[in-house]
C-alpha cells in the first residue's frame, strides 16, 4: 500500500481543513470562555454605573447634614455602595484577565500538542527558536485582546449603534453629517488598520527571527566561541531586534494617526453640526433643544467611538498572533493516536523487508534511494556498511516512519509500515540515533522515557545488561543524577549506552542502531558488542555498522552503496566476492558516517 502523503503531496493538504479566517480563529480560541466574558464585562460596566452614583449618594449625605437629619442611613449607603462597586468592578476585571490567562493556557496546550506532533520532515526546515516564539511571546499577545479587546468591541459597537439611532431620530440631517463623519473614520480605520496588523506581524516574525538566531548560537555555543565569532552573531541578533523595533515604532506611528484622525473627525463633525444646526435654529426650523440633545449625544458617543477604534487596534495586535499560531496548526502532524498492531504480529522477533524501495527527502532534492530491496527477518544481527552517504540512515528513518518512501513499500511483519498504526510501529521498535542524544534530566527520566512503566528491576537488569552500572555507582546520586543539557556531564561512550539502554527498555522486537564511529574505546566497543550480540538473541538487530569486529560477528550483512544494494552475504563471502566491501573490510574502519 501506498503512504498517500509521500505519493501525493496535495492529499495532506487537502486534508487538512479550509484555512479560516483569523478573526474566527481568535473567537474559536475565546468562545469556550463566553459565559465568563459576558459576566466579566457586566460586572466591570456596574462597577463604572456605582463610581457615577457616588456624587447623588454624596449629596444625599450633605444634604441630610444640612437639613440636620440623621445621617446614618445615608453614610451606609455610600459606603456600601463604594465598597460594593469596588468589590464588583475588581472581580469583573479579574474575571476578564482569568479569562485571558485561560484563553493563552488554551491555545498554547493546543500548540504543544501540535509541535511535539509534527512531521520529521517539516522540523527538518523549520527553526525551533521561531516555533519557541510562537508559543511563547506570540500566545502572550492574545491575552488582552482575546478578552477585553473583544468585549470593548463589542460594547462600544453596540453603543454607538444605539446612539446612531436615537440621532437619526432626533434630526435626519444633523444625523448625515454625524454618518459622514462615521464614514469617514471607518474608511481611514479601513486603511490604517490593515498596515498596523502588517507591521505588527512582522514584528513578530522579527522575534521568532531573533529566537532562532539565538538558538543557532547555542546550538554550537563552543564553536562560535572557539571560533571568535562573538561578534558577528551580536550583530546578527541586534540585526532582528532592530528589526523588531522598526516595525514596533511602525505601529506606534500608525496607532497615533488613527487616534488623531478620529479625535479630529468627531469634532470637525462637532463644528458642522453646531454651525448647519446653529443656522437651522435661527432659520427656525429646529428648535435649541433639539440641537442641544443632539450636541451632548454626540460628545457622549465620543467614548465609543476612540475605545472601537482603540480596541479595533489592539485587535490587529491579536490577529497577527492567532496568524503566526496557525501557521503551526497547518503544518504536517502524525497521528500518534494509540492503535493495535495489525492482526497477525507475531511475538519475537519482528521482519522487515524493503521491497524496491525510492527514496527523497524532498521533490526539489536528489534521489536518495533508488530501489532499495533486502530482508531481515528473525533474531539476528544485520549489519548494513557502506560509504558515507550510501542511505544508511536513511533506512531506519524509513522504517521508523519519520519519512515515507516515493515508491516501493517498507514492510513490517509482512505489513506494510503506512499501514501500521503509528504509535503501534514505532511500539515494535528500540531506536539508537548516531549521535545517542541525551535529554536535560536524570539518568533515571532519560532511560525511561521510550518505556516509563518499566519496573526497577527491568531498570536494574537494562543497566547492567548495557554495561552502565559503573557510571551509575560514580554519578553521585546514582540514577538520579541530572546528566545536563544534552548529557555534558557524561562521555560520549556513555552517552552511547544510555541510548542503548533506553532502547532495550523498550523490550523491541526490532532493534535498529546506527554505530557511532569515534567514540568507542576498546573496551567500551567490546563491551558493546556483547550488549548488541545479546540483544540478537531473541530480537532482531540491524546495525549500521562502522567496525570490522561488528561486521565479522554479524549473521549477514548488507553492503550499500549510493542508495542500492551491491551485495548481501556473511563476512567470508563478501570477502570474497565483493570488490567494494573487500576494501571496506580492508580499511578496518568501515566508514566515518
Ligand atoms: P549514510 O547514513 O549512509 O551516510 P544517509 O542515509 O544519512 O547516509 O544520507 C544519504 C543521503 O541523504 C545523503 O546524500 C544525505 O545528504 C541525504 N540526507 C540525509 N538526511 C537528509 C535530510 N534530512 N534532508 C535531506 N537530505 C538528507
Ligand atoms: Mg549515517
Amino acid at each position: 500500500m501506498a503512504c498517500p502523503d509521500a505519493r501525493d503531496p496535495g492529499h495532506a493538504a487537502r486534508l487538512r481543513s479550509a484555512p479560516k479566517a483569523p478573526l474566527r480563529r481568535l473567537w474559536e480560541h475565546a468562545s469556550p470562555h463566553w459565559r465568563v466574558l459576558v459576566l466579566g464585562a457586566v460586572l466591570t460596566f456596574l462597577g463604572g454605573v456605582t463610581s457615577l452614583a457616588q456624587p447623588l449618594l454624596a449629596k444625599y449625605v450633605i444634604d441630610a447634614l444640612a437639613a440636620g437629619d440623621p445621617i446614618l442611613g445615608p453614610v451606609l449607603t455610600l459606603t456600601a455602595v463604594i465598597l460594593g462597586g469596588a468589590l464588583v468592578g475588581a472581580l469583573g476585571a479579574f474575571l476578564l484577565e482569568r479569562t485571558g490567562q485561560s484563553v493563552v493556557l488554551g491555545v498554547r496546550r493546543n500548540l504543544v500538542g501540535r509541535l511535539v506532533r509534527l512531521r520529521v520532515a517539516e522540523v527538518d526546515r523549520l527553526k525551533p527558536g521561531d516555533l519557541v516564539a510562537r508559543l511563547t511571546a506570540d500566545t502572550t499577545l492574545l491575552r488582552t485582546v482575546a478578552t477585553s479587546g473583544i468585549t470593548n468591541l463589542f460594547t462600544s459597537t453596540v453603543l454607538l449603534l444605539g446612539g446612531i439611532v436615537v440621532m437619526a431620530v432626533l434630526d435626519w440631517l444633523l444625523f448625515l453629517v454625524a454618518a459622514g463623519m462615521i464614514i469617514v473614520v471607518a474608511l481611514l480605520m479601513g486603511v490604517v488598520l490593515p498596515r498596523i496588523g502588517a507591521a505588527t506581524q512582522a514584528a513578530q516574525a522579527a522575534l521568532g527571527e531573533m529566537g532562532s538566531r539565538l538558538e543557532r548560537i547555542f546550538g554550537a555555543f563552543r564553536t562560535v566561541k572557539a571560533s571568535s565569532s562573538e561578534e558577528a552573531e551580536t550583530a546578527r541578533l541586534d540585526a532582528a531586534a532592530v528589526e523588531s523595533w522598526r516595525r514596533g515604532v511602525a505601529v506606534a506611528g500608525w496607532t497615533a494617526v488613527s487616534g488623531t484622525a478620529t479625535w479630529l473627525a468627531v469634532n470637525i463633525a462637532f463644528l458642522s453640526i453646531l454651525a448647519v444646526g446653529g443656522g437651522r435654529v435661527a432659520a427656525g426650523e429646529l428648535p435649541v433643544s433639539s440641537l442641544i440633545a443632539f450636541l451632548l449625544l454626540l460628545f457622549y458617543l465620543m467614548e465609543p467611538i476612540s475605545t472601537l477604534t482603540q480596541s479595533a487596534t489592539e485587535l490587529q495586535t491579536g490577529l497577527a498572533a492567532v496568524r503566526r499560531v496557525d501557521e503551526v496548526a497547518d503544518l504536517d502532524r502524525e497521528d500518534t493516536s494509540p492503535g493495535t498492531a495489525p492482526a497477525g504480529s507475531p511475538g519475537n522477533p519482528a521482519s522487515v523487508v524493503f521491497d524496491d524501495v525510492v527514496f527523497r527527502y524532498h521533490p526539489d532534492l536528489p534521489t536518495v534511494h533508488h530501489g532499495v530491496s533486502f530482508e531481515a527477518s528473525g533474531s539476528g544481527l544485520t549489519a548494513l556498511v557502506g560509504p558515507s552517504g550510501a542511505g544508511k540512515t536513511t533506512v531506519f528513518s524509513l522504517v521508523e516512519r519519520f519519512y515515507d518512501a516515493t515508491s516501493g513499500s517498507v514492510r513490517l511483519d509482512g505489513t506494510d509500515v503506512c499501514e501500521w498504526p503509528l504509535a503501534a510501529l514505532r511500539a515494535q521498535i528500540g531506536y539508537v540515533e548516531q549521535d545517542a542524544p541525551v535529554l536535560d534530566g536524570t539518568l533515571r527520566e532519560n532511560l525511561l522515557m521510550a518505556a516509563p512503566e518499566a519496573t526497577g528491576e527491568e531498570l536494574e537488569e537494562t543497566v547492567r545488561r548495557a554495561r552502565l552500572s559503573d557510571l551509575v555507582s560514580r554519578l553521585p546520586e546514582g540514577l538520579d543524577s541530572a546528566i545536563g543539557h544534552r548529557g555534558v556531564t557524561i562521555s560520549g561512550g556513555e552517552r552511547q549506552r544510555v541510548a542503548i539502554a533506553r532502547a532495550l527498555l523498550r523490550r523491541p522486537r526490532l532493534l535498529l542502531m546506527d554505530e557511532a564511529t569515534s567514540q568507542l574505546d576498546a573496551a567500551n566497543e567490546g563491551a558493546l558488542k556483547e550488549v548488541m550480540l545479546d540483544a540478537a538473541r531473541h530480537t532482531n538487530v540491524i546495525v549500521v555498522a562502522h567496525r570490522l569486529s561488528t561486521v565479522t560477528s554479524a549473521d549477514r550483512i548488507v553492503v550499500m552503496d549510493a542508495g542500492r544494494v551491491r551485495a548481501v552475504g556473511t563476512h567470508e563471502e563478501l570477502v570474497a566476492t565483493d570488490g567494494l566491501y573487500r576494501d571496506l573490510a580492508a580499511g578496518q574502519l568501515l566508514t566515518a558516517s
